[in-house]
């Protein structure tokens, strides 16, 4: 879990990324297995590996995170979506690097599964 990720590759340009937006802190791209219309990762440029490992001083960097998930949500027209964060395997989180799931395009169900 504490090893780099397909998305240090991607942050490298190593690997490819359908990019919708990126500045110094942050990058955001189409997920490659869509789970709605919209579907798009927003990823610090540093690695945190999850929530559980936030501090304090991660508060900047996580709030910008937050106003960049709904910039791009715009940038899409959603007016309806969901900004979901997976922390540890038994949550779904298959990428150790923290990342932003911005989901819209159909109507979307609650509870999650
Ligand atoms: P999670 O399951 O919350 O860790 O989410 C990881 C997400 O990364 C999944 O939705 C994957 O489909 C997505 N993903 C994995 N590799 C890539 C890639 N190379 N480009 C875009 N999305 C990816």
């Amino acid at each position: 879990m504490t090893g780099t990720t397909i998305f240090d590759s991607i942050l490298k340009g190593e690997i490819p990324c359908d990019e919708v937006y990126s500045d110094e802190h942050c990058l955001a791209f189409r997920d490659i297995q869509p789970q709605a219309p919209v579907h798009i990762l927003v990823i610090p440029r540093t690695r945190l590996i999850n929530l559980n490992y936030a501090e304090l001083e991660d508060k900047e960097l996580l709030g910008h995170l937050l106003i960049i998930a709904a910039r791009v949500a715009k940038q899409e027209s959603l007016e309806n979506w969901r900004a979901v964060i997976n922390n540890g395997d038994k949550a779904g989180q298959t990428v150790f690097h923290l990342h932003i799931h911005v989901i819209g395009g159909r109507n979307l169900a609650w509870p999650p599964g």
